[in-house]
């Protein structure tokens, strides 16, 4: 099945239940629209007779409850319909959310406990559709008039900012599946690293952070607590992965677990939560349609996902090239050796200390990072503040003292406080 098909409006009808499953072409887009009856992608519903465009490459599934009839325009590398997948155990975890939801919103708000909603983590290994369910998750109840809080613990993908953060926002209508999510604001911690080893100390104290910014947002906000909160995790499920993951759970307060695909982690999940009866575990099967992407397909999407910051989802933003001087930035890196060996007993090696501030000098080693801009305006602000955005190094002069960066908008620095990670980019 997995064949080029050809151009030219194409008619496909699905019966109740099932989904098309396409990656639109390499080289162009493709133009899709409902013709009869109703379906939805990703948990949002499409609108009848519009012609929506899909860029190249995409992945995405139409699935119609009721049965539907679909055109399509142009090429794709694979088209295929599924009369068997997952869709009705998510709806059903759906309804349950939903009564949740409803009960926290009947009850007294003065009472914390019972006035919060859902709060649902999502987890499994790589490649088992974690973003997906959180999206239609998120887009179904959006659908219902809730607006609930998605937040995305992924380093390695991100979908709600560019990878190597954790982020939260709310979802106010269905996620658009072209454009994503609108970002008014999300809050964003930069912890600038595509893997969880290299700094799990900083990642857990990111973590924290995030969760109790939000939980001091909800105290205010009976709306939001009611509507609760979808929280993606990433795939490492294995040793300090399987770690974050329970420490994720603890620090949001997690009441309702998904694992999806499977067995073992689930398992383990239940039996360490067993003591813990407000949480549920409920295991959920991975849809066949969701596409395996390999190290290097995924590093690809990471590119993919940090141009699209800088120069839009249609490529075309044009980010502002800026030239300041090295003396209007500090740049500090989070992790690094104890402070100084000269305090030391003789003959022991320093420690490293995952939460000290390192000054970072500019050279041309930062060539080619993704920075992150801090709301800090002190330097011991900087690990527990949220940041505003990222500028990406195109040059350094070293003479001239300048450093050349891009960024999306000409928008101001909140404080000269930059925060250096590894995370880059190669503009191709
Ligand atoms: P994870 O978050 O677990 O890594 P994703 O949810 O990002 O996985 O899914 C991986 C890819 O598969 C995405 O590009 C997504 O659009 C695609 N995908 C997910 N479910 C389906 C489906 N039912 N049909 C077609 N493509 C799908």
């Amino acid at each position: 099945v997995a064949s080029a098909s050809a151009s030219g409006v194409r008619q496909v009808k699905l019966d109740k239940q099932c989904e098309l499953r396409i990656v639109v072409g390499r080289e162009s887009s493709l133009r899709l629209r409902l013709h009869t009856g109703t379906a939805e992608i990703f948990g949002t519903e499409i609108p009848p007779e519009k012609w929506l465009t899909f860029p190249p490459r995409i992945k995405f599934a139409v699935f119609s409850i009721y049965g539907a009839t679909i055109e399509m325009d142009g090429f794709t590398e694979t088209d295929y319909i599924a009369d068997e997948t997952p869709m009705i155990s998510y709806i059903n975890v759906h309804a349950i959310l939903e009564e949740q939801r409803n009960r926290a919103q009947a009850s007294s708000s003065a009472d914390s406990n019972s006035s919060q909603g859902p709060r649902v983590i999502v987890a499994g290994p790589t490649d088992s559709g974690k973003s997906t369910l959180s999206k239609m998750l998120l887009s179904w109840a959006a659908k219902q008039g809730w607006k609930p809080t998605f937040v995305d613990l992924d380093i390695g993908q991100g979908s709600i900012t560019i990878p190597g953060c954790i982020a939260a926002t709310p979802v106010k209508v269905p996620i658009d599946p072209v454009e994503g999510i609108p970002l008014e604001m999300p809050l964003v911690y930069f912890y600038g690293h595509t893997t969880p080893s290299v700094n799990a100390n900083l990642y857990k104290v990111l973590v924290k952070e995030l969760a109790q910014t939000l939980d001091r947002q909800f105290a205010g906000n009976s709306e939001s607590r009611a509507a609760g909160m979808v929280i993606n995790t990433m795939g490492w499920i294995e040793g300090v992965g399987y770690k974050l993951l329970l420490h994720a759970i603890d620090s949001f307060k997690a009441n309702v677990v998904l694992v999806l695909g499977q067995e073992k982690l689930c398992s383990m999940l239940r039996n360490v939560l067993k003591n813990r009866p407000s949480v549920d575990v409920v295991k959920l099967e991975k849809s066949g349609g969701v596409v395996l992407r390999n190290a290097k397909v995924r590093q690809k999407a990471r590119s993919y996902r940090i141009k699209e910051y800088f120069y839009g989802l249609a490529n075309d933003l044009k980010p502002h090239s800026n030239v300041s001087k090295f003396s209007d930035f500090v740049l500090y890196r989070i992790g690094g050796l104890q402070a100084s060996r000269s305090a030391l007993p003789i003959g022991a090696k320093p420690a490293a200390d995952h939460m000290r501030l390192v000054p970072v000098n500019i050279n041309r080693d930062l060539l080619h990072l993704v920075l992150a801009v801090s709301f800090a305006t002190e330097p011991d602000q900087i690990i527990s503040s949220n940041v505003a955005g990222f500028i990406y190094i195109t040059d350094i002069n070293v003479q001239r003292k300048t450093i050349t960066y891009l960024a999306p908008s000409a928008g101001v620095f909140p404080g000269k406080y930059l925060i250096v990670g590894t995370l880059t980019w190669l503009e191709n």
